[in-house]
């Protein structure tokens, strides 16, 4: 398994805004805008979202350090592209954290009482891409969870028979037990060893659950996920975990959010962070920028003369939308000046008056290939 911090060009111990920067630099130098039809930088930038996603979150960064490096020996990259790194691991995730819930683990199902008890809980990851979050959008959620057996209707007996009054216990689910001791007589309460507690045996269990009265089965929810939600808030509908036993309520499912890392950009809660490419003259003298937003919508972003590289222009109100509420965060686009590796013969002459003018003493010497080709010639 390729290694995510080697991925990042980070060390292990990196700190959560080390990881950032090498993230923006390597997404900067990958990203396909700059290798058209490149598959390896491609690769290679898929492989620096899909690391990037992980070790950007402390939580999933802290699991990934414990599980990440040992572990199944199963390539996560392998054949299916490192997009798909963050199912992998959403799947991996589920079985350790998830499924038993927190409402009392996987032991409480085997053990039976005739006191009403509620279902368990229910916890699975629902994956959005960074639009989705900002939109809002309404899922089909598939969950697996326990529901009453329909062939028996829960009781556990084969359909035809009932399941009898327990002869042991007389239905009570607990037998006094009298014992004599050196201090006398004593009577102890315990939990009848023939029903379990329930008060009832079958004799003839149903097929279908075995015994047990329930089943587990997929159930699909639409579910509608609020714009704003961020990686790891919680979602959670009342009672459609696992169904309770003896008349008990039903759990509660928890629906928790893993936003995908978006490469044009980056989120701060409510803010996102874009870049913006300008060349030296544009920054000089200021210019009329178009901004792609997230939603696909163009904004003119007047940029100053005089604009710095490093600076920070703020678009208002084009970030995500704060979670129940009506305030929107904004965009901050960091300007880059690219400064050009190749020049034709006229830019390098005006770039070396402007020089002159500038006072500012340059190469003499042109080490570009082009002028060396001439000068085979002349
Ligand atoms: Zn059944
Ligand atoms: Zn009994």
């Amino acid at each position: 398994m390729e290694d995510l911090y080697a991925i990042l060009e980070v060390p292990r111990d990196a700190s959560q805004s080390d990881i950032k920067k090498a993230y923006r630099k390597l997404v900067h130098q990958y990203h396909p805008d700059s290798h058209p039809g490149d598959k390896e930088a491609e690769e290679k930038f898929k492989k620096i979202n899909a690391a990037y996603s992980v070790l950007n979150d402390p939580e999933k960064r802290a699991r990934y350090d414990q599980f990440g490096t040992t572990g199944t020996g199963s390539n996560p990259f392998g054949g299916m592209g490192g997009a798909d790194l963050g199912d992998l691991f959403g799947d991996l995730f589920a079985q350790v954290f998830g499924g038993g819930g927190f409402g009392g683990g996987f032991t409480s199902r085997s053990r039976p009482s005739n006191s009403p008890r509620q279902g368990d809980d229910i916890e699975q990851i629902v994956h959005l891409t960074l639009l989705e979050a900002m939109k809002g959008v309404t899922r089909d959620i598939d969950v697996m969870k326990y529901e009453t057996c329909q062939h028996c209707n829960g009781t556990g007996a084969k359909p035809g028979t009932k399941p009898e009054t327990c002869p042991r216990c007389h239905g009570q689910g607990h037998v006094r037990q009298t014992q004599q001791s050196f201090f006398g007589q004593f009577v102890s309460i315990n939990t009848c060893p023939d029903c379990h507690g329930t008060g009832k045996v079958i004799r003839d269990k149903c097929d279908e659950c075995k015994g047990s009265g329930h089943v587990r089965k997929k159930h699909t929810l639409e579910v509608k996920i609020p714009a704003g939600i961020s990686t790891n808030m919680r979602i959670r509908i009342s009672g459609a975990g696992d169904v309770g036993e003896n008349g008990g309520p039903a759990g509660d499912l928890y629906l928790v959010a893993d936003v995908e890392v978006n490469p044009d950009f980056e989120r701060d809660g409510a803010d996102l962070h874009t870049t913006l490419i300008l060349t030296y003259p544009q920054a000089v003298l200021g210019t009329e920028a178009k901004i792609k937003t997230l939603d696909g919508t163009e904004e003119l972003l007047s940029v100053p003369s005089g604009t710095q590289h490093g600076q920070t222009l703020k678009v208002k109100g084009k970030g995500m939308p704060k979670i129940n509420s009506k305030s929107v965060g904004d965009l901050y686009v960091h300007i880059y000046i690219e400064i050009p590796k190749k020049l034709t013969d006229k830019q390098r002459e005006i770039i070396k008056s402007l020089a002159d003018e500038m006072k500012a003493p340059v190469s003499e010497k042109d080490s570009g290939i082009g002028s060396w080709f001439k000068g085979l010639f002349s």
